[in-house]
């Protein structure tokens, strides 16, 4: 049988040799360190975590990515296995011993007779067969050079620029209104795109001024901030002056308070809509190096956003990845080239787990076509099924930037409670009807 052939030995490429391997059908799995190394990783091992030694969550009830945990257990994920293995005491969350962890998925891996480990860089994108692309956020420049020589040079980003994305419904729409800059576009929807937040005078000063003091992230060695020119980070706009914004993403200027027309605002911060469910909006411009509990403080002083509750907070990182919503098709194939499947944090999903289940699905689904079969991925109720829709065709290409897990994400439960209050109930709603549809969706298989 002709093999399935990987590059990448990542969280994402680990994960997905293993599920083809399960399936009965050989892989050839290419991996360039410890030849070639990136600026993060520090050895030769499969699934490396490069920074933190968490896995998030494990709550499976209550959070989304527990519930990605429990798909990914069902599914007889490595990743997972090798995490309760190696997990160290921390609270709710699966902590691993990263080491021992990583050890034993090369471990695994190694001693599987299906699978190939082949050491070197893959340079160029081959032009037949059935291959997985899991290079991960730092995919060596040679082969991203073939990739966009592929896909066009705009639609393989290397760093995201990440704007804060809010849930809609922890918006105070008694503060905010709906309205494009001078009521731009043809259907009242489109003239209705953006939730705008006013400020006035000592609002923004005070907001300034916290932006100012607010504790940033450093770079990494070896990470270029070359960037910086296209895309500033917000509280380096203030550095250059306290009235940049306000003539920068926060123009008061085509909009009109809905709830105080006569009050003329200072400053305004909009939000796009995020998704095409309509419950994920990004503040727009806000890209920031700002630290996630900083953020979360500065953007809650936004009048309208007092209690907003964030599906991720923003940041500005090296980062590998397609335009995913435009470029994958739902079976995770380039639409210009359908040999090649794209998995991890390449195809805009951001973080370990996210990465390892899209390895596993893009595994099970190129080892059911090595089998001359067709894998329809997870309905989307499902916490893998909302993400892969999501990369695939939910998010908004124009603004696509890399996603956790999280409810957001989830086709809503119209008949139940909105808001942070009603969270108690909805989201083991949403993780017992992901459970019930995963479980339809494995035993199909
Ligand atoms: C600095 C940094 C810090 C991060 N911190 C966190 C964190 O704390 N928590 C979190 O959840 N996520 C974090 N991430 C995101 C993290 O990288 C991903 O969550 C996860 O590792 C992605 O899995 P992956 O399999 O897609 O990529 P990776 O795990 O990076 O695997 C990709 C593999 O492909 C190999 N490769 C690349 N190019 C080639 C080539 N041409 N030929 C052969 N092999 C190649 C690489 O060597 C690597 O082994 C961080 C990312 C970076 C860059």
């Amino acid at each position: 049988m002709e093999p399935v052939n990987i590059i990448g030995a990542g969280l994402a490429g680990s994960e997905a040799a293993w599920q083809i391997a399960r399936m009965g059908v050989p892989v050839i799995l290419h991996e360039m360190r410890p030849q070639v190394e990136t600026f993060a990783h520090k050895t030769g091992d499969c699934a490396e975590m490069v920074c933190s030694n968490s896995f998030r969550s494990d709550d499976d009830v209550m959070n989304a990515v527990g519930q990605l945990h429990w798909e990914m257990r069902q599914a007889g994920g490595l990743i997972m296995a090798m995490a309760d293995r190696h997990r160290l005491p921390a609270g709710g969350a699966l902590a691993v011993d990263r080491e021992a962890f990583a050890a034993a998925v090369t471990r695994t891996l190694q001693d599987e007779p299906l699978i190939t480990i082949r050491p070197g860089e893959v340079a160029d994108l081959p032009d037949a067969g059935n291959w997985i692309v899991a290079t991960g956020p730092l995919t060596s420049d040679r082969l991203a050079g073939s990739i966009r020589g592929l896909t066009g040079t705009d639609a393989l980003a290397f760093f995201d620029a990440i704007a804060p994305i809010v849930h809609a419904d922890t918006i105070d729409m008694s503060i905010a209104w709906e309205q494009s800059r001078y009521d731009k576009g043809e259907t009242e929807a489109e003239q209705k795109a953006y939730i705008n937040c006013p400020m006035n005078r000592d609002e923004y000063e005070a907001f300034i001024d916290a932006l100012l003091a607010a504790e940033k992230t450093e770079f990494h060695e070896g990470e270029t901030a070359g960037y910086f020119d296209g895309c500033l980070p917000i509280e380096v706009m203030a550095e250059r002056g306290r009235e940049t914004l306000r003539h920068g993403p926060m123009k008061p200027v085509g909009l009109t308070n809905a709830h105080k027309p006569q009050e003329k605002a200072y400053a305004v911060v909009q939000l796009r809509r995020d998704n095409a469910l309509g419950t994920l909006y990004n503040i727009v411009g806000f890209q920031t190096k700002m630290k996630y509990g900083a953020q979360t403080q500065v953007f809650r002083m936004i009048p309208g956003l007092q209690n907003a509750g964030f599906a991720r907070l923003g940041g500005i990182h090296r980062n590998s990845f397609l335009n995913s919503p435009t470029l994958l098709d739902d079976r995770m194939r380039l639409r210009p080239a359908p040999h090649l499947r794209f998995a991890g944090q390449v195809t805009g999903v951001e973080g370990y787990v996210e990465s390892a289940a899209m390895g596993l699905l893009a595994g099970r689904m190129a080892g059911a076509q090595a089998l001359g079969r067709d894998l329809a991925p997870p309905p989307f109720t499902t916490a893998m099924g909302a993400l892969v829709n999501h990369i695939t065709g939910g998010a908004e290409a124009k603004t696509f930037q890399p996603m956790n897990v999280n409810f957001g994400l989830f086709p809503p439960l119209p008949e139940m409670r909105g808001g942070r209050r009603g969270r108690k109930d909805r989201y083991p709603a949403y993780t017992q009807r992901a459970k019930d549809d995963y479980a339809a969706w494995l035993a199909a298989q």
